[in-house]
């Protein structure tokens, strides 16, 4: 399941819960994302003297904008000719937390929908998790014994 950020910018209800509602602002473009990505693991792999980067993890937050599709597309075109080529990338999707700011309940979501509280209907909620993008790890092929940890 593909969660995409334009399905969700407008809930009709602006003003009291554009809290819920990702700022057009933050939409994040795929393509700027996957280069620092690229960079990363790129800055990564030579100080650890890496052969090749093989794999890279990626975590998406299930109201993150980022579309994995849209990161696999550009990978191949921008990683060739570079340590990363060839790399694959594995992408962990992980669950929203929201907080109600009205009574503290804390829930998440099942479908994906931004929901108001469930405890008390209030649409006054944060999202607590779910919303970033990030690198988690990244595996390399080297000559030399591993570093003592990969991150
Ligand atoms: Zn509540």
């Amino acid at each position: 399941m593909i969660y995409y950020a334009e399905d969700r910018t407008h809930c009709g209800n602006h003003g009291s819960c554009d809290i819920l509602v990702p700022h057009p602002d933050s939409t994040m473009h795929e393509l700027p994302i996957t280069q620092n990505i690229l960079q990363i693991a790129l800055q990564y792999g030579t100080q650890s003297q890496a052969s090749r980067i093989t794999d890279l993890y990626l975590v998406i937050g299930q109201l993150s904008s980022v579309i994995d599709e849209s990161i696999q597309f550009y990978w191949p075109i921008i990683s060739k000719d570079t340590l990363a080529e060839n790399a694959t990338l594995h992408f962990k999707r992980i669950p929203a937390r929201l907080e109600c700011t009205q009574c503290g309940t804390v829930y998440g979501l099942d479908d994906g929908q931004l929901t108001t509280c469930p405890e008390c209907d209030s649409s006054q909620v944060k999202i607590i998790a779910g919303k970033d993008f990030q690198l988690e790890s990244i595996a390399i092929e080297q000559a030399d014994p591993p570093p003592s940890e990969k991150s």
